[in-house]
């Protein structure tokens, strides 16, 4: 998929250099885990931080994404699920290239959510956005409203489901940021397959807490969001674009 950059993304003026890491930061973090008797809280809202500078032409995060989550590929780019897809940004002056994934950025204030006839589409306390599928209706409602192409609309009888990730024909769907991992205390499996890799593009972590890894490397060196002109205060954050 091929995008003006200009239409992708308006970047703030600090926002443009790729910054290496601090010393000393840790670039794989632990989700602070539940036990599965505690409330999801607002004390946390998960987030991810993308350094485009490390993300590699690879597809790592996008083939644990499938995997993990049982997605198939049914030869139709088109119209298959993609709860996690590399975009590709041209600058039309310079001709400068750059793809970048982009998943469900999971808003704080998500249009998907405010459109949702029936309730299907909801935020957690903690700033995970979801999908209930015994709620949805497959109006797609959800598809149009999302500024970033994040949902899918599944065409196809479900094969080899996953009992942590359920998936139903007629339904919507995106990225969930691997919300029983993050329950379980893990990481989502694309930040696990982009670091396993020796790629550490991608780091997840807890954005209300001060001593995160994410929270200290946002604080350190300047990140945007994907259109940040929608005042969405996306959970999913980028540097080096
Ligand atoms: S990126 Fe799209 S699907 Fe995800 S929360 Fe925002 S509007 Fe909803
Ligand atoms: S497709 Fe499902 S989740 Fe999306 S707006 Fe319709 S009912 Fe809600």
């Amino acid at each position: 998929m091929s995008l003006n950059r200009r239409e992708f993304i308006a970047i703030g003026g600090a926002a443009a250099a790729a910054t290496a890491l601090a010393p000393g930061l840790r670039l794989v973090e632990l989700a602070q885990a539940r036990s599965p008797d505690e409330a999801v809280t607002s004390l946390q809202r998960w987030g991810l931080l993308v350094d485009i500078g490390k993300c590699h032409d690879c597809d790592a995060c996008v083939t644990a994404c499938h995997e993990e989550n049982g997605i198939q590929s049914h030869g139709r780019p088109a119209t298959d699920a993609q709860w996690i897809r590399k975009v590709t940004l041209k600058d039309k002056q310079t001709g400068y290239v750059q793809t970048l994934p982009v998943m469900c950025q999971h808003c704080e204030h998500p249009p998907c959510v405010d459109v949702c006839p029936t309730g299907a589409s909801f935020k957690r306390a903690d700033g995970i956005v979801l999908v209930d599928k015994h709620i949805c209706i497959g109006c797609r409602y959800c598809m149009m409203a999302c500024p970033y192409k994040a949902r899918s609309f599944v065409h196809e009888k479900t094969t080899e489901q996953k009992p942590h990730a359920p998936r139903g024909m007629g339904t919507v769907e995106s990225c969930t940021l691997c919300v029983h991992r993050v329950d379980a205390g893990k990481i989502p499996a694309c930040v696990e397959a982009c670091n396993k890799d020796g790629n550490q593009a991608m780091v997840f972590g807890d954005l209300k807490d001060p001593n995160s890894a994410i929270t200290k490397q946002l604080a350190s060196a300047p990140s945007t969001q994907l259109r940040p002109d929608l005042n969405l205060n996306t959970g999913v954050r980028y540097r080096g674009i």
